[in-house]
């Protein structure tokens, strides 16, 4: 691993100074956060993250679960992914993101994982990670290998000729689905991103994965108040039952009454270049009856435009059969 200068700041505003001086906040940052280090590190060690300045962010105050003025939750940027994951009221309000949590990683990875840093999860693309091979992501134009080689676990959503590489984040499908904002702090004050607004389609500039500048840090993440009488399940399809991403994920937060849904939010994971929310899914659904027939339909709906390459194509079938299944099960009184 390169060397690099490891920064302990006093608060928040001096780690966003340190961070503010860095070129960018994207691939190829040359200031870097750390938090659990189960992304960071493992790229440095790669190679493929090179740092100069590295800020330890463990020690501000941003380890708190709290209920917010209007009923909702605040998550800070580093409460550890077990903790939110066992929380009580994430469990009873908020159960598909307490489950999408326990379906990734394995239990010492999530005692070391963070709200933020798996936000901010890299691409698992096999290219990506190897600095022998070209990549656009790693570095922009040298092309994409990926699309004519080894991509049967990479996306079949929003991707673009330059980059096909799924986001492998498991607890983004859940927070997707039940709307969460992300808050940061940067050095032209705060602000509030919708989350579906965080993450970047790749276009043509895959190595801008999030709308994040330089010198900008997550201070905590916010849930809106839970849905009343919804049913709530994560549902994850992969090649081993545990310590594997996503072939293909759904996220349900569904509402039935008198056997017609009434509300649907609806996210899917392991096929998109962005954790993915489905309002085509959601559409299908709502004022409908709740049973298999539409629940097909709203997988149908759900995969429309995907795009799949020679190794993945497999992943429309099982990401449809997810979520209907996914809907089946939340809903099975
Ligand atoms: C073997 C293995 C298996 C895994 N399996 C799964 C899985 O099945 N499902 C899944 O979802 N995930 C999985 N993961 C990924 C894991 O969840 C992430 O590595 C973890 O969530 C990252 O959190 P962290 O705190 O360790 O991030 P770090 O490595 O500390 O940081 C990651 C990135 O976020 C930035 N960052 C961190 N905090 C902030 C902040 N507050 N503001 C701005 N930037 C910040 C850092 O600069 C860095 O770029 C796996 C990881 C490994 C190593
Ligand atoms: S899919 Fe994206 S990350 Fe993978 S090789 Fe292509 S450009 Fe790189």
């Amino acid at each position: 691993m390169h060397t690099f200068e490891f920064i302990q700041p006093a608060d928040s505003a001096e780690a966003m100074a340190v961070a503010a001086h860095a070129k960018t906040a994207q691939q190829g940052a040359d200031v870097r956060f750390v938090a659990g280090g189960t992304t960071l590190l493992d790229l440095m060690k790669l190679n493929v993250e090179t740092p100069a300045r590295v800020i330890d962010i463990n020690r501000l105050p941003l380890d708190k679960i709290e209920a917010t003025p209007d009923g909702g939750l605040k998550i800070g940027a580093t409460v550890r992914n077990s903790d939110l994951a066992n929380h009580p009221t994430v469990q009873r309000d908020y159960a598909v993101l307490s489950q999408a949590l326990l379906a990734g990683a394995s239990a010492q990875l999530r005692n070391m994982a963070t709200t933020a840093g798996n936000l901010l999860q890299r691409t698992r693309c096999v290219y990506f990670r190897d600095t022998a091979m070209p990549c656009n992501k790693r570095e922009p134009g040298t092309g994409c290998p990926a699309i004519t080689g080894s991509n049967r676990t990479l996306a079949i959503l929003g991707t673009s000729e330059h980059c096909i590489a799924t986001n492998p984040s498991d607890m983004c499908v859940a927070m997707a689905a039940l709307e969460a904002t992300i808050h940061v702090q940067g050095p032209n004050g705060v602000r509030a991103i919708p989350f579906e607004d965080f993450h970047l389609l790749p276009g043509s500039t895959p190595n801008r994965e999030t709308v994040l500048e330089p010198g900008d840090l997550i201070t905590h993440v916010t849930l809106p108040p839970p849905i009343i009488g919804s049913s709530q399940l994560y549902l994850k399809l992969r090649d081993r039952a545990s310590y594997e991403f996503a072939l293909a994920s759904a996220a349900v937060v569904i509402n039935v009454t008198a056997e017609k849904v009434t509300r649907a939010r609806i996210a899917i994971g392991g096929v998109g270049t962005k954790p993915w929310r489905s309002l085509e899914a959601e559409a299908v659904l709502v004022g409908q009856p709740a049973n298999e027939a539409n629940f097909r339909k709203a997988g149908e709906a759900a995969m429309r435009g995907a795009k799949p390459q020679s190794e993945n194509e497999f992943k429309i079938k099982l990401a449809k059969l997810c979520l209907a299944h996914a809907l089946k099960t939340a809903t099975r009184g």
